[in-house]
């Protein structure tokens, strides 16, 4: 095994494994998607480090734990058609990509929509589209979707995107406001949408339609 292989795992076993997290194909994932060619050259010794990281125009690339713990709320087997708003650097998209059929992935900023393409089509992710626009309208052209994973904080979740969410569906998405956020897991079923709150956590502002307005965050 190689010093990045090595690396993965541990990043995997002591940050993701240790905290919870327990799906056997989101461990997988987790140790073949080579983090640091997301993060910028600069940084690439702290790739794996347990906590989030700068990758330009004020955003950040998640910790790897909360990357896994979104990941396993969406329960994916295989054969889905996901949603990411906010793909920031493309690697919660790569390790989707590997548990689902199809992945979609919306950013506001197109430099960072336009890197996280690259990096993802030269790394082979090919089961992933980039788009540019606000995430907060949702993608209506490829729902539903049998998950959509928010990576960016919004006030309370955007009604498109739950509209979008396919039967038995599950969103996850952190609400709440610059001073902190719950993860929270929605679920459809026919008309009635659930939730469930996971865990207090802290992301950059959704920004759109139904996110927070530079004013206000
Ligand atoms: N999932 C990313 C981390 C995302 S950080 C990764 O794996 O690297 C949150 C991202 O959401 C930022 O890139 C930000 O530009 C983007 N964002 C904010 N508001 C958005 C909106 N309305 N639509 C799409 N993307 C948005």
């Amino acid at each position: 095994m190689d010093e990045l292989q090595r690396e993965l795992k541990e990043m995997v076993a002591q940050q993701i494994e240790a905290r919870g997290v327990r799906d056997a194909r989101v461990l997988e994932a987790m140790r073949r998607v080579p983090r640091r060619e997301f993060v910028p050259e600069t940084i690439r010794e702290n790739a794996t480090e347990d906590h989030p990281l700068p990758i330009g125009f004020g955003q950040t690339i998640s910790q790897p734990y909360i990357v896994g713990l979104m990941t396993e709320l969406l329960v994916l087997k295989g054969d889905e058609n996901v949603l990411e708003i906010g793909s920031g650097s493309g690697y919660q998209a790569a390790v989707l990509s590997l548990l689902a059929k199809s992945v979609h992935t919306l950013e506001f900023v197109p430099e960072l929509a336009l890197t996280a393409q690259k990096t993802l089509e030269n790394l082979g992710y090919l089961n992933v589209k980039v788009h540019t626009g606000d995430g907060s309208l949702g993608l209506s052209a490829h729902a539903p979707y049998n998950g959509i994973l928010v990576t960016a904080a919004c006030p309370a979740p955007p009604p498109p995107l739950l509209e979008q969410l396919a039967e038995g569906g599950k969103l996850v998405i952190p609400a709440g406001d610059r001073w902190g956020q719950m993860l929270q897991c929605w679920e459809r079923n026919g008309k009635h949408l659930s939730h469930e709150d996971i865990l207090p956590v802290a992301f950059v502002p959704l920004r759109g339609k139904f996110g927070w307005k530079v004013a206000q965050w």
